[in-house]
């Protein structure tokens, strides 16, 4: 079947960035139709009601400084709930509130006083977070060329902040326990933290890109809808159909892109888990982040999400969420549960036994292991070839931001390239 209308854009994947394109289109006015293969819009940035409680597949944040979220964003309507500044961080048997900048104070002091931060680190930690502020953040990104490791290094600070914190920090955000992926990602959440707080919406992460969605007339979003093959001002559905478009954005993962333009396929990205579990009582009231700073067994971080917003669980119920990252995921195989089990244990005591196992996400492709990554040849900026263009967090960093900041240039691009009758 060949659906006989025309439309302008035919958008590929309901994702931050193709949900952004379509915004940035809709508004100047141009017709837009979004397909996703799956049955909700948000792609990788998704929550689940379950049982009463919301469950962000995968552990999720946003930082309010992200300058594209904060310009096409309604914060006030996401109703942003944020975390305590710094972390509380496990070294050796102890829990040590931390923080790396004086912005922060009480805890900064407090990461003096329990000699996590040494005299020495207090003037680097200035002189970074003085350099942080005043660059502007293209150029933050330009000057950071090598891994996440060499920020660590070049920050040259004592081993007890870079092994007990900052490594921990930045594999979370990184999803990369080696730290072998680009700085790039790193050094903006450094100036991001530094710049705002750290949030998540008061129910769930999965409202972000609902907020965006409803900017858009309900029926131009085609949700359970893949497609199979894009060719000369077309696309065909997996039913068969033909959609006739003018422009195709593809505003899919690298992998989908990669396999529509039929051009190499990159490696699997960064596999990552999210075990939820419930208990009565808090395991930390405040709403912080808990990081593993001992960098043995299997959890990164772990956090109270229900201390952060309540409306994430039932009253009376505390939600924890726990994250995993891939290099210890294929040292636990098949015993995750129990290995992550046993750590608590010995982080909380015997209360853990009364917690209950409440689900487990394994998000496989949750970062490119790489970025960012080109998956075509030659075209200009974001133009693949004529009719064609390609959105999506992989082009710039892995972040809700560029997601957003690739979707709304894919779209400016259009909009200046092509004439629409
Ligand atoms: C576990 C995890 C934790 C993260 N943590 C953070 C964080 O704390 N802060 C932060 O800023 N960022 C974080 N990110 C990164 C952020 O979520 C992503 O960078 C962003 O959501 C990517 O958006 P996108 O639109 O580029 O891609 P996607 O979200 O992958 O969207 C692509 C869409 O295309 C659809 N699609 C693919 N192929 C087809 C097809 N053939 N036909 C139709 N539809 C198709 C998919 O269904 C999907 O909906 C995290 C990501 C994960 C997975």
């Amino acid at each position: 079947m060949i659906m006989a209308e025309e439309i302008d854009v035919a958008i590929i994947g309901a994702g931050m960035a193709g949900l952004t394109a379509a915004v940035t289109l809709h508004s100047a006015g141009i017709g837009v139709m979004v397909f996703d293969s799956q049955g909700f819009v948000g792609g990788r940035v998704a929550t689940d009601d379950f049982e009463g409680f919301k469950l962000d597949r995968g552990y999720q944040v946003i930082l309010n400084a992200y300058p594209e979220c904060k310009e096409q964003l309604n914060y006030a309507l996401l109703d942003l709930k944020p975390f305590d500044a710094g972390a509380l961080v496990r070294v050796k048997d102890q829990f040590i509130p931390f923080s790396l900048f004086s912005s922060h104070p009480v805890t900064f002091i407090k990461s003096i006083f329990n000699g996590l931060i040494s005299v020495g680190d207090v003037f680097k930690l200035s002189k970074i977070a003085r350099h942080l502020k005043k660059t502007p953040l293209d150029k933050l990104l330009a000057e950071t060329t090598g891994s996440t490791l060499s920020v660590v290094q070049k920050y040259d600070l004592s081993p007890s902040v870079a092994n007990h914190f900052l490594k921990p920090l930045l594999a979370g955000i990184t999803l990369d326990k080696s730290l072998s992926s680009s700085g790039k990602l790193a050094a903006m959440a450094m100036k991001m933290m530094l710049e705002g707080p750290v949030s998540i919406p008061a129910r769930g992460i999965g409202t972000i890109p609902s907020q965006l969605a409803s900017l858009l007339p309900r029926e131009v979003i085609r949700l359970n809808s893949s497609v199979e093959s894009i060719g000369p001002n077309r696309i065909t559905l997996h039913t068969g159909t033909q959609v006739k478009a003018k422009i195709v954005l593809i505003a899919t993962d690298p992998w989908s892109a990669a396999r529509l333009l039929g051009t190499q396929v990159p490696p699997p990205g960064r596999e990552v888990a999210c075990i939820y579990y419930v208990s009565k009582k808090p395991p930390v009231e405040e709403p912080v982040i808990v990081l593993n700073g001992n960098g043995t067994g299997p959890i990164n971080h772990l956090a109270v999400l229900s201390s952060v917003s309540p409306r994430y669980a039932p009253k009376g119920y505390s939600l924890i969420s726990i994250t995993v990252l891939e290099e210890e995921l294929k040292k636990a195989g098949n015993q995750l549960e129990s290995a992550v089990k046993d750590q608590l244990v010995d982080w909380y005591g015997q209360d853990v036994n009364d917690w209950r196992h409440l689900h487990t996400y394994r998000v496989r492709n949750a970062h490119p292991a790489a970025y960012p990554l080109k998956v075509w040849q030659g075209g200009t900026g974001l133009k693949v070839r004529e009719g064609v263009y390609a959105c999506g967090d992989y082009l710039e960093l892995p972040s809700l931001n560029h997601a957003m900041l690739s979707g709304r240039k894919a779209a400016e691009q259009i909009i200046k390239e092509v004439k629409f009758s």
